[in-house]
């Protein structure tokens, strides 16, 4: 890895030198509206690898400012997801235990003359907000007396209106080029059940007054968000100003968020898919959840390592789908143990082999320390019917009418005959086994260019394994849609002959199997019947030069 840094450790690394901030503090601030997805990861990738690297600390902050649209479930499920990722938070907290500060806080705008009640409704507030080139109208309520304010803003806090009916409203300048300085609503009145305060609130603060208040009262140096806040940046700066929080001041930073190729990041299509039982669930395996995406097998280290090698940019663009996977793969080369499975089982008979016994196979090659584990074989034996042919094209390796070939961690055999149906099926292969050929002690003189996996008949076991595809097709010019871009065949179930060994496997648990791809141990297996994801195959489709 380069040691270039990227621009907000540039912008972090000066205000430690000027001595602006002594002590780097970050915040993740998701909305519990939903699960955290691929997204999310990258921001708390960003946040918490500052914490790390400044040896700082990093908040995790609920934004539950919006009443109607949240729940428990996603508070738990982000806080898991997060744990899940390798994370370490410092304060847990609500934007909601803030809601008393930040009332007091508009009391202040208020006193200070720099906050209004207005009675307009929201078309009108957008009526008089003028255009880019057009400067806005002053409100007819803006200049109302400090002593009229407060009186209507509290009697708004006690319920005395409707909602919709006042709002409050903070008095900057109608004539800014920046729409969003442009008399803000920073609250309004929303009858509404809150998760977390219950029937205490009947106003509500805008996220534009509630967030740099909460980044302010926890003492957040570096407010990181993405590139939609950037016009937003002058009223943060505004409210944490005016409402005279000590220095240092938070700053906000935008970064460009992540977006994957064929991959949703809209909390509410993913939504929509759970609710339409489209997809299992919020962690479906197929979901870019940060819960599917892990019931899907790929580790939380390679999800970090994907997030540091994109690196962190101001200008948006996609990334490919293929290089989360080739990301995910690289990990797993190192840390899955390899097995064997066979999706299309054909028989094989052994004639010459009696005997009974569990050979010891290698677990992965790659891994640090060497381990082994216990296969047994019989004379019965299903290797994948792929890997036999009739008429072999030329040099084909793999088993074949007089051929030999290695059966992986065990024998190498010859095939004496190929038994076929009426229709000229083969139904079974009749093999022998090469005396002294067995792996690691071969001495038999005979080389094999091919090495194929096999499961014992007597004791393998079958599975049900998951083939999974995005569960959006390819974008197609000016298909923006994703409901015309989803994909009914994303998930595809097939049976498959499993090495004994897997009978132990606990959910979560990741595997190569052997020459096919990488499969993970779903927690819908039962203890007589393992069901397998397939996390990614063997092979790497990602081109950086595309
Ligand atoms: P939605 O609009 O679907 O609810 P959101 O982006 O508003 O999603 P939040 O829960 O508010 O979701 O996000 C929490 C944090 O994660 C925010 O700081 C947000 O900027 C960041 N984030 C969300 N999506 C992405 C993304 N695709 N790339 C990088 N950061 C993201
Ligand atoms: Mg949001």
């Amino acid at each position: 890895m380069s040691e270039s840094k990227n621009f907000i450790e540039e912008i972090i690394d000066s205000d430690l030198q000027s001595g602006k901030v002594t002590q780097v503090y970050t915040r993740f601030p998701p909305e519990p509206n939903g699960y955290l997805h691929i997204g999310h990861a990258k921001s708390l990738c960003i946040n918490f690898g500052m914490k790390a690297k400044y040896g700082g600390k990093c908040n995790l902050r609920f934004d539950d400012t919006n009443p109607s649209k949240e729940d428990a479930e996603y508070v738990e499920s982000i806080k898991s997801d997060i744990k899940w990722l390798g994370f370490t938070w410092d304060k847990l907290l609500f934007a909601s235990d803030y809601f008393d500060i930040m009332f007091d806080c508009a009391v202040k705008l208020i006193k200070k003359g720099l906050a209004y009640v207005s009675d307009e409704t929201a078309e009108e507030i957008r009526q008089r907000r003028g255009t880019l080139y057009e400067a806005g109208t002053e409100s007819p309520f803006r200049n109302r007396s400090v002593e009229e304010n407060l009186k209507l803003f509290y009697e708004m806090r006690d319920g005395v209106y409707p909602d919709g009916a006042k709002v409050l409203r903070a008095k900057i300048d109608m004539a800014s080029p920046n729409l969003n300085m442009r008399d803000p609503v920073i609250y309004r009145v929303l009858h509404a059940t809150h998760h977390n305060t219950g029937d205490k609130w009947c106003v509500y603060p805008m996220y534009d007054f509630a967030h740099p208040i909460e980044d302010a009262h926890e003492g957040i140096t570096h407010s990181i968000c993405t590139l939609e806040f950037e016009d937003h940046r002058p009223l943060y700066d505004w409210v944490v100003r005016e409402c005279e929080f000590p220095e240092p001041l938070p700053q906000q930073i935008e970064f460009a968020r992540l977006n994957v190729t064929n991959t949703i990041m809209s909390k509410r299509y993913l939504k929509k898919l759970v609710d339409e039982g489209k997809v299992m669930g919020w962690d479906d395996p197929r979901m870019p959840t940060l819960s599917g995406i892990r019931r899907r097998g790929y580790p939380a280290e390679a999800i970090r390592d994907f997030c540091e090698r994109i690196g962190v940019s101001k200008a948006n663009s996609e990334v490919q789908e293929s290089y989360l996977q080739s990301c995910v793969r690289d990990n797993l080369n190192r840390t899955a143990n390899r097995v064997m499975a066979v999706f299309d089982p054909l028989k094989v008979t052994l004639t010459n082999y009696r005997g009974n016994e569990e050979l010891s196979v290698e677990n992965n090659s790659n891994a640090e320390t060497l381990t082994f584990r216990k296969v047994p074989f019989s004379g019965e034996i299903y290797i994948d019917r792929s890997d036999f042919a009739l008429v072999p094209p030329p040099k084909y390796y793999r088993l074949k009418p007089d051929g030999y070939v290695r059966l992986k961690g065990a024998y190498i055999i010859h095939c004496d005959e190929a038994v076929t149906d009426g229709d000229g099926r083969v139904t079974e292969l009749r093999c022998s086994v090469v005396p002294n050929s067995k792996s690691g002690e071969d001495v038999s003189g005979i080389k094999v260019k091919g090495v194929i996996q096999w499961v014992d008949a007597a004791t393998c076991i079958d599975a049900e394994v998951r083939k999974l595809q995005s569960l959006l097709t390819d974008a197609v010019d000016g298909v923006t849609d994703f409901n015309e871009r989803f994909n009914p065949d994303s998930m595809q179930v097939v049976p498959a002959k499993v090495e004994r060994s897997l009978l132990s496997a606990k959910a979560e648990d990741r595997f190569q199997f052997m020459r096919v791809g990488y499969y993970v141990l779903d927690r819908d297996s039962t203890p007589d019947k393992p069901i397998f994801n397939e996390i990614v195959s063997l092979k790497d489709s990602f081109n950086p030069a595309k």
